[in-house]
């Protein structure tokens, strides 16, 4: 660990990442600021290869390395694909950030049994296939890190979306049951659970709808993909060594 002065320090060169889902929305700006904070970068996406293209551009433009992969992260052989195409591109792993999300919404009573599933399989399978699949490189790494996306839903409850909660109310175990089979190897795993974000997923919901959540949040505004961003690159750097099973909402205050 680097610490300076008694400070330990916001930088993540030399170590290299993986985030799922990081085509667009949250996903996409994490991407950019763990390259902004010194990190390579690995971007996946299922069918937006133009985009995830574009943020590798970005990753580049920084002066990191950057790789675009596609992969369903449901499927564990294509995590397993995933996670091997970043080690070869980088030589290592020390970072997976567990973003790749979907909402398949509607009252349980009209709740298809495919929606359930589906969202199941990308939300809560896909963190256990990629995580699965990097943790003996993540084991190697001296500060290894699994930061996954959670959600306020996942601690609140919301109509309409059972399915939804239920994955992100289980990404929170599993990141506590985690955290503790890894923790005396140094690997730490947290959760970031977004209150309402800026992105094509929410730009989806009624306006109706919007208007009314943004009423109830004290900052008084909806969040930017940016702003989870950063807490992301917080937990991946030295400076949170020592948090470990924790959920971080960054939600301006809507879910305390
Ligand atoms: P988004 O804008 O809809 O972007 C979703 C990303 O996930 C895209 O890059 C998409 O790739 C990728 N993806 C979808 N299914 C995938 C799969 N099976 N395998 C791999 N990648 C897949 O979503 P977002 O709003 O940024 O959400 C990101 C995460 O934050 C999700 O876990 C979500 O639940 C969580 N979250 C979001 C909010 C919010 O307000 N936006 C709030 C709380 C939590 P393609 O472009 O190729 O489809």
């Amino acid at each position: 660990m680097r610490i300076t002065k008694g400070l330990a320090k916001m930088f993540l060169d030399g170590k290299a990442a993986l985030v799922t889902g990081s085509s667009r929305g949250i996903g996409r700006a994490t991407a950019i600021a763990l390259a902004r904070a010194g990190a390579d970068v690995a971007v996946n996406y299922t069918s937006s290869q133009a985009a995830a293209e574009e943020v590798v551009a970005r990753i580049r433009e920084l002066g990191r390395c950057g790789v675009a992969l596609q992969a369903d992260v449901a499927s564990m052989d294509q995590a397993e694909g995933l996670v091997e195409g970043a080690v070869r591109e980088f030589g290592r792993l020390d970072i997976l950030v567990n973003n790749a999300g979907i909402t398949a919404d509607g009252l349980l009573l009209r709740m298809k049994e495919h929606e359930w599933d589906r969202v199941l399989a990308v939300n809560l399978k896909g963190a256990f296939n990629c995580t699965k699949a990097a943790l003996r490189y993540l084991l190697k790494a001296p500060a290894g890190r699994v930061i996954n996306i959670g959600s306020i839903i996942g601690l609140r409850g919301n109509p309409g979306q059972v399915n939804y909660a239920a994955a992100k109310a289980g990404l929170i175990g599993f990141s506590k049951a985690l955290a503790r089979e890894v923790g005396r190897r140094g690997v730490t795993v947290n959760v970031v659970a977004p209150g309402f974000i800026v992105t094509e997923m929410t730009d989806r919901l009624p306006e109706g709808l919007k208007q009314k959540m943004l009423a109830d949040i004290p900052l008084g505004r909806f969040g930017q993909p940016e702003e989870v961003a950063g807490v992301v690159v917080f937990l991946a750097s030295d400076a949170a060594a020592y948090i470990t099973g924790q959920v971080i909402t960054v939600d301006g205050g809507l879910a305390m």
